[in-house]
């Protein structure tokens, strides 16, 4: 078995790429090694959804490529974004890609270990909070809770094109009977499909929340229930990036009478 040294703090080499995962826009957090990795950046290929103010930490020196769609370009491939991540590590640049939330949830971070590794790159990967998390915490409410939530299922509402896409009446099922929470991301865009799916497993009052641009200074939220979605995001003109929770831990959120009260932030 391998040890690891008893300091994890090892320099990040050049020849390297570090994803790193720059939580959710509050640069407060990011992990200590994020930090850490984003200043001993040569060259860092940034994301949409990472905010200016995590990229303080990045050194003056350091190129910064954005490949996102934010970033100027109309979102870059996801295979030029790889050749880009070798080509740099090749050249012997400290490289690190930086992606929002954390790398392994739904940020094809997966999808990009592997091909560095097929192409020799040494790579690492450093966690950021993940905006399904971040999202209910802002709002001081648990994603678990001994009483009413066993536990959680992140899922995304974005299938790939041609997938089948998830099974939203198994997965309301699933969650009624095991007592889950559902944490949905890129829900927004197919909200009537979502919620006329989940409805056909879990009652329309069960409660529900949107927060949208979690833990950014212009952060919005709307509490409503399963069966208010649809006119909740279109009354309160909520969009993406947003997190959709469903389930009794929203009543945590405030101390409301669901499903007659709607709750939402200035
Ligand atoms: N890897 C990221 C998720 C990437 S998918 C993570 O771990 O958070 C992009 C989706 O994440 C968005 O469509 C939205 O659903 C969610 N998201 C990212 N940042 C967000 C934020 N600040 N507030 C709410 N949702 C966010």
């Amino acid at each position: 078995m391998k040890h690891q040294p008893e300091t994890q703090a090892h320099p990040f080499h050049p020849g390297t790429v570090t994803l790193v995962g720059a939580g959710p826009g509050d640069p407060e957090l990011l992990t200590l090694k994020a930090v850490r990795a984003l200043s001993e950046a040569t060259v860092l290929l940034v994301d949409d959804l990472v905010s200016e103010a995590v990229l303080a930490h990045a050194s003056p020196s350091a190129r910064i490529i954005h490949v996102g769609k934010r970033g100027g370009c109309k979102s870059t491939p996801q295979a030029f974004i790889e050749k880009l991540m070798i080509m740099a590590a090749r050249e012997g640049e400290v490289v690190v890609r930086l992606k929002g939330g954390d790398p392994f949830i739904f940020g094809r971070g997966g999808e990009e270990v592997e091909h560095l590794r097929a192409a020799g790159i040494p790579v690492q990967v450093v966690n950021g909070i993940t905006a399904g998390l971040a999202a209910m915490t802002s709002l001081n409410a648990p994603l678990t809770h001994r009483e009413h939530a066993h536990g959680v299922i992140f899922v995304t509402g974005h299938a790939k094109p041609g997938d089948r896409g998830t099974d939203w009446p198994q997965l309301a099922a699933t969650a009624r009977d095991a007592k889950l929470t559902l944490v949905i991301y890129m829900g927004v865009s197919s909200a009537a499909h979502i919620q006329t799916e989940l409805l056909t497993g879990l009652p329309a009052s069960t409660p529900l929340a949107v927060i949208q641009r979690a833990s950014l200074p212009d952060q919005r939220h709307a509490v409503t229930t399963l069966g208010g979605l649809l006119t909740t995001i279109a009354t309160e003109q909520l969009g993406s990036p947003a997190i959709i929770v469903v389930g009794d831990v929203v009543r945590g959120v405030a101390a409301i009478d669901l499903p007659q009260t709607l709750i939402r932030s200035a």
